[in-house]
């Protein structure tokens, strides 16, 4: 298949066609990854680093306007200088907010010449008095220009001036848990990236709760509620499933819960089969859709508060760890590792004799002096394994 950009001429929705997404699910193009994944070089006034399939690259904020105006996703977030840690020096956050602000008024000015695509601006992960020129400025000079905003941590949805509040709010933070998809929805954000659902399905757990929750549970177990709190999930990789003919969940209608049971999934697990991943996910974005309705029930009723409060108390406070590796399995480099993992991987393109395949440090086996590291190319495709055979004269401590 052509890359999506060759394909992407006089397509006024070539994102939506090249994913095949239903008419009802939107596309969104940002400028990270969720869960977002340590870069070994740092952005710079024109450019950031992003993860390609093919390795790190620069990704230059004019070439960024090019490819969203052709792509036509129905959300663009902008580009943002963020930080890849925690914490940012108040140096490094004055250029993470100029940086910021002056690529926000060129995607603006670029949107307004012709292209008419939903811009979201990118609100910084750090406090308040750090990017309050940025968010006047956003108030004074783009507020026609934008259509919403966009959040990288909870705090940040916090700060938001009252000339931008109407604006709708799209969280790309890392959330874990539908208890903290619960907060971020009381803070007033809107659309959400659920990283929890593909982590559940990689580690093999079928998601298991209902919003609000159902409360007949609850009354018989309150006196007891911190030794009776229902788990969130089935941990499908268990040897208890072994057996078992159920469903997934015995009132869910999704492909999964119809045609297969327990047992079966189970199997495919063990075998490491891909359709154990397929039927997972499929029953876990059941899941959490029904999940959102129940939100939005909620909220029409005036009930949200008192639903979220008995969420609470009945569920879990995290979710299952599944039994398994997925076909996902993520290792974190440091940047020493990165920068040995990048040597390598080029030795292997000039080098025919080398196979490829990933990186993690050999330790204590004399007999491996490669590197092996996993790489996690894409949140939709199985992960790419890239392992560098190596022999003695590229040895590593
Ligand atoms: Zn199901």
């Amino acid at each position: 298949m052509p890359p999506i950009i060759q394909l992407a001429e006089h397509d006024t929705a070539a994102l939506h066609h090249f994913t095949a997404l239903p008419d009802a699910q939107f596309t969104v193009l940002g400028p990270r990854r969720i869960p977002p994944l340590t870069c070994p070089s740092s952005s710079s006034d024109t450019a950031i680093p992003i993860s390609t399939s093919t390795g790190f690259t620069m990704l230059k904020h004019s070439v960024y306007i090019t490819h969203a105006q052709a792509l036509s996703p129905d959300i663009v977030v902008g580009l943002a200088d963020l930080p890849s840690g925690t914490t940012a020096s108040t140096r490094r956050m004055q250029n993470m907010t100029a940086r910021t602000e002056d690529w926000m008024q060129q995607m603006a000015t670029a949107n307004n010449d012709g292209h008419c695509l939903n811009l979201f601006a990118s609100i910084l992960p750090v406090e308040l008095e750090a990017q309050r020129l940025y968010l006047e400025m956003l108030q004074n000079e783009l507020s026609d220009s934008i259509d919403g905003l966009a959040f990288y941590s909870s705090a940040s949805a916090a700060v938001i001036p009252a000339g931008l509040a109407h604006l709708p709010r799209l969280s790309m933070s890392s959330l874990m848990t539908p208890q903290q998809i619960l907060r971020e929805v009381m803070l007033g954000v809107d659309l959400f990236a659920v990283e929890f659902v593909n982590a559940s399905t990689d580690a093999g757990v079928a998601l298991k709760f209902e919003f609000p929750a159902p409360t007949d549970t609850y009354t018989r177990t309150t006196e007891h509620s911190h030794l009776h709190r229902k788990e969130m999930g089935i941990d499908v990789w268990s040897d208890e499933h072994a057996t078992d003919l159920s469903p997934l969940t015995a009132d869910c209608d999704c492909y999964t819960c119809e045609k297969h049971h327990r047992a079966y999934i189970h199997h495919l697990l063990v075998a490491k089969e891909m359709l154990a991943w397929t039927l997972l996910q499929v029953h876990n974005y059941t899941m959490i859709n029904r999940f959102f309705t129940g939100i939005r029930r909620s909220i029409k009723k005036g009930e949200f508060e008192r639903d979220v409060g008995l969420f609470e108390d009945i569920y879990e406070a995290a979710m299952p760890k599944g039994g398994g590796k997925g076909p996902r399995y993520v290792h974190t480099l440091g940047p020493r590792v990165l920068e040995r993992y990048h040597v390598l991987k080029h030795l292997a393109s000039q080098d025919s004799r080398l196979s490829t395949r990933i990186l993690r440090p050999q330790r204590g086996k004399s007999e491996s002096r490669g590197l092996q590291v996993t790489e996690d190319c894409s949140c939709s495709r199985p992960i790419v394994a890239l392992e560098i055979q190596c022999n003695t004269r590229f040895s590593v401590a």
